[in-house]
């Protein structure tokens, strides 16, 4: 691997944990988490009180509500700095409907400060790719995005209006995904798109985002029942050296992560929490037995893993981010949150 990325990594998986500030309207007073100040928990640890006990956990970070979405950025940069370097790199946003995976993930549209990870890492690896034109490199960059609902996949840049957006006629097989020996994921039917620029990729996210699942219910509550899955392949060839290098960096904000009461849900609601509960379990255990080395990897127990398998095992890089909401009738599903977190770091 070139340009040496100087990343200290324990195994290839990091977990992070943000905690999103009360918003305005939300009435807390409640004082469910906390942040010990010893030397060594700084920054790495939150306590999470729930019917007085206490329930503490470490990360290899934990970013307080009022860490910006620069501070955020700043601790991945050197990941996104590894994809240019020809790794596979994989970011996941985890946690219930509300905790802030897509302020993370995409920030607030609108207000540049609150610009999320995917619009700052695509602006970097933009930025790096013109620096490293001087010393003979040359970058081509091609986006996909895709949602997973239901355990079927969906092409969001489908320019087939009909095909991207209605829940009946999409055939689970239509996206096969497939494999080939040098590490490359093909998913059939995909739409890839050669990009230039910053601008153009903010342009198809806008696009993505019309295209994500409409039902019945509200496009807010049933984009949180998909996981949205952005692709950046990225390959590059100095033109003075003829080394090469294959990159993807893979940025994920997943279904939310609440626990649905399955008495209450019928019919497709039912049959949504069935398939978020088991592609959530899976991603879970596939990181679980990457962590632990463990000789089996469950990569086909979901659609989710087994499209990301060859960007999660070997020396690919994995972050989570686990996102918490902060008032105090959260802190059941914090907990299972921060548990499921705690389980794959
Ligand atoms: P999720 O995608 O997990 O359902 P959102 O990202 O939509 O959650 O966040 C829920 C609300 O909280 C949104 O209004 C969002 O703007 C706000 N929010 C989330 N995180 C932050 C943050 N770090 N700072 C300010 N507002 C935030
Ligand atoms: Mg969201």
């Amino acid at each position: 691997k070139l340009h040496n990325t100087i990343l200290e990594l324990k195994g290839n998986i990091r977990v992070f944990c943000r905690v999103r500030p009360v918003l305005p309207g939300e009435n807390e007073e409640g004082k469910a988490i906390s942040y010990p100040t010893s030397l060594e928990a700084l920054g790495r640890s939150i306590d999470l009180l729930q019917n007085a006990q206490k329930h503490s956990f470490t990360f290899d970070k934990v970013f307080v509500p009022n860490a910006s979405q620069e501070d955020v950025f700043t601790e991945i940069s050197q990941l996104v700095q590894s994809s240019l370097d020809g790794y596979k790199v994989c970011i996941f946003a985890y946690g219930q409907t509300g905790s802030g995976k897509t302020y993370t993930m995409m920030g607030r549209p609108g207000n540049p400060e609150e610009k999320g990870l995917i619009p700052r890492c695509l602006e970097q690896i933009f930025e790096t790719r013109q620096s490293l034109r001087s010393q003979g490199w040359k970058y081509e960059l091609q986006v996909s995005m895709l949602e997973i609902y239901n355990e079927t996949i969906r092409d969001l840049l489908s320019t087939n209006k009909d095909a991207a957006r209605t829940d009946n006629g999409v055939s689970p097989q239509k996206h096969a995904i497939k494999h080939d020996a040098s590490g490359n994921t093909h998913v059939a039917e995909l739409t890839i798109l050669d990009v230039k620029s910053s601008r153009e990729v903010s342009f198809l996210l806008d696009h993505a985002a019309r295209n994500r699942s409409v039902g019945k219910t509200q496009m807010n509550e049933q984009s949180s029942r998909s996981h949205f899955v952005f692709t950046l392949r990225i390959s590059g060839v100095n033109e003075s050296t003829e080394q090469q290098v294959q990159g993807v960096l893979n940025l994920i904000d997943l279904a939310g992560s609440e626990r649905l009461s399955k008495s209450g849900s019928t019919g497709d609601r039912l049959k949504e929490t069935q398939a978020i509960n088991k592609s959530l379990s899976s991603l879970g255990d596939v990181i679980f037995a990457l962590a632990k080395k463990e000789d089996h990897v469950p990569f086909r127990n979901s659609k989710l893993t087994y499209l990301l398998q060859p960007c999660l095992g070997g020396d690919s890089k994995t972050l989570m981010f686990v996102n918490i909401a902060p008032e105090s009738s959260s802190t059941g599903e914090s907990l299972c949150s921060l548990r499921f977190a705690a389980r794959v770091n």
